[in-house]
């Protein structure tokens, strides 16, 4: 399985790691196999129970054969990011998690902006966009995840969304080759695209405007003093979990019924966005995901609206 979009997905089946198949994965990314590794260390929320197996392949060559060997074998196969958009249940993820972090991490200037890899954080793109005087991703500032996860989820704020200013999109299919396609292709919409089949995002182009330097620091910093305002920074989330219905704010809708602040356990709606939940004390996966359904039955009784998902939620349920 590889997300593409937002919205529920949910692996039922466990799985029997066959102890082969781990000696081949070692044996292509030496080191950086972990059997049952907690999904928690790896996303945002801080929650998520065991994946089957982890792996961080160290490049891009390492990433592509250990992907094509899971899904050869009809492992159910997840592509990390920085987990920053991701809610794990406590029973964990059947199959295979490979991250992109260590293997696509190459960024250049270009004619017309930038090519990055989809394992770079954007916060370390804002700063090259600083250091090369390039403008364009100044409204993004503050989103903690990494170029293929907001390739992947469309990631956007304050007017400015990553489809739009992307040019071209390099992918590959586990096992397949690598292909360039003009991001166009891509259908970007609010807050999703649509990537052919379980492709996997390797690097992208952006098209950015030359600007002087100073000016592109002081927006990127606008942003981030608007959301440290309006957010809840710091804390234990996944960002927005719902997404805005047409002409809406999500959170503000969940604010006017007096939502803020309602807890479940040690999850609990922030009090200064109400589109945020927190894990603040210690929550369970399950508390989060019950305070999200508590939110979306009270949003549709008493406004008839049904709140969508922009968080993902994957894995078991634990029995
Ligand atoms: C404090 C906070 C603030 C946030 N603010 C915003 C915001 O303003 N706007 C916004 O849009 N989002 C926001 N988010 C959500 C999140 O940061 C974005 O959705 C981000 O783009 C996700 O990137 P990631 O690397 O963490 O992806 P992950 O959570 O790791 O993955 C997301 C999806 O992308 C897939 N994926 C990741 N990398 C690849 C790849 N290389 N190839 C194929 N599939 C891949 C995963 O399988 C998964 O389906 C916020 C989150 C937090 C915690």
């Amino acid at each position: 399985m590889v997300g593409h979009a937002g919205g529920a997905t949910t692996v039922e089946v466990g799985m029997q790691v066959d102890r082969k198949i781990i000696e081949e994965l070692e044996a292509i990314a030496k080191g950086c196999v972990r059997i049952d590794e907690p999904m928690a260390r790896h996303t945002s929320l801080g929650l998520g129970g065991p994946v089957d197996i982890f792996v961080e392949p160290p490049d891009g060559a390492a990433l592509k054969q250990c992907a094509a060997l899971v899904a050869g074998e009809g492992i159910p196969l997840t592509v990390l990011g920085r987990g920053t958009n991701l809610l794990v249940r406590s029973g964990g993820l059947a199959g295979a998690v490979v991250t992109a972090g260590s293997a696509f991490t190459d960024l250049a200037r270009t004619e017309d902006g930038i090519r990055a890899g989809s394992g770079i954080a954007l916060t370390r793109i804002l700063g090259f966009c600083v250091e090369c005087g390039l403008s364009g991703l100044e409204g993004l500032a503050g989103i903690p995840g990494s170029v293929g996860g907001a390739v992947v989820t469309n990631a956007g704020s304050f007017g400015v969304s990553m489809g739009e200013l992307l040019t071209e999109v390099v992918v590959f299919e586990p096992g397949g080759s690598s292909v360039s396609m003009p991001a166009g292709e891509l259908a970007f919409e609010y807050r999703r695209s649509h990537l052919p089949g379980d492709s996997i995002v390797e690097v992208v182009s952006i098209a950015l405007e030359a600007a002087d330097p100073e000016s592109v620091q002081v927006r990127q910093r606008e942003t981030l003093e608007k959301k440290w305002k309006s957010q809840p920074a710091g804390m234990r989330s996944a960002g927005c979990v719902f997404r805005n219905p047409p002409g809406r704010s999500a959170g503000k809708i969940i604010d006017e019924i007096g939502l803020k602040g309602t807890r479940i356990g040690g999850a609990v709606v922030s009090d200064l966005h109400a589109g945020f939940i927190l894990n603040d004390r210690g929550a369970t996966a399950e508390e989060v995901e019950e305070l999200i359904g508590l939110v979306r039955s009270r949003v549709r009784e008493e406004t008839g609206i049904q709140l969508e998902l922009e968080v993902e939620i994957v894995g078991r349920r634990r029995h």
